[in-house]
């Protein structure tokens, strides 16, 4: 999947309240991208995340998804395209309780009234490292175990893409780093597209490509460039 983000600007509220939280932002990113966005809190990581994954549109610029302008999708369009093209891994790993590891996992596919390929279940959940816990319920699991599932869960649909917003923020740093290691190496084996939000420059480093943003503005930098 090739995404093209192109002169995007986010403007909240006008008069006094006026912030400009993206300014003019531009972003190539290609299928197999892994790619880390870091930036302190307010400078515009949640924004640009839901503006590139279509759950916002921008005050003004362009974005395709392989030459498609997504923004003239209608809604319907926009939430289909969601469900089958693209993954979300959030920081609270937003598992439901009542359902075991398992049922968390399959359920985008219910929701679709799809059923799981029970090869790829197996592929996924032995890279993860998960196999042995797909009975268990969510308090049941560590917070990395949890993590893992939730990973599962974005990537049970095969979709191109996956955003992950501070998905290690709420582990430490030694399991914050395996799941990246791990979505590092799925990533490699299935060619996906993976775009990283983070505030923690030794996950940001782990990426391909890295970009920082500060007040809204986005800049690629060479690894060594990180050092907040
Ligand atoms: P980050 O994710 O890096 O913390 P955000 O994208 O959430 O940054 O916010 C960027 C800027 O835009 C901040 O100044 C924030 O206060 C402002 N902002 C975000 N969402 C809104 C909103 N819905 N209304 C007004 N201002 C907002
Ligand atoms: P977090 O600090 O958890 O990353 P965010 O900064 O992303 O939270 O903001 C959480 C939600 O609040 C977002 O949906 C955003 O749109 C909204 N928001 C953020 N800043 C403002 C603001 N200044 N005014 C109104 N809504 C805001």
């Amino acid at each position: 999947m090739n995404i093209e983000g192109k002169e995007l600007s986010k403007i909240y509220g006008n008069g006094e309240s006026r912030v400009v939280a993206l300014d003019k932002v531009n972003l190539e990113i290609t299928a197999n991208d892994f790619i880390s966005i870091i930036g302190p809190s307010g400078s515009g990581k949640s924004t640009l995340l839901h503006l590139l994954s279509g759950l916002d549109k921008p005050t003004s610029g362009s974005l395709t998804y392989n030459g498609k302008d997504i923004y003239s999708f209608t809604d319907r369009e926009l939430s289909a395209f969601r469900r089958q093209r693209i993954g979300f891994i959030f920081q609270q790993f937003n598992l439901l309780p009542v359902l075991t590891a398992k049922e968390n996992i399959i359920m985008p596919l219910l929701l679709d009234k799809k059923q799981p390929d029970d090869t790829y279940l197996k592929q996924l959940t032995d890279l993860l490292g998960i196999s042995d816990r797909l009975s268990h319920l969510p308090h049941e699991l560590s917070g990395g175990q949890q993590q893992r599932v939730a990973i599962a869960r974005a990537l049970i649909a095969q979709p191109d893409i996956i955003f992950a917003d501070e998905p290690t923020g709420n582990l430490d740093s030694k399991s914050g780093s395996e799941v990246i290691e791990i979505m590092k190496d799925i990533w490699r084996k299935m060619g996906k597209t993976l775009v990283i939000i983070t505030h923690d420059s030794a996950i940001a480093r782990m990426a391909d490509r890295q970009f920082v943003i500060i007040d809204g503005v986005l800049r690629e930098v060479k690894q060594d460039e990180i050092l907040l």
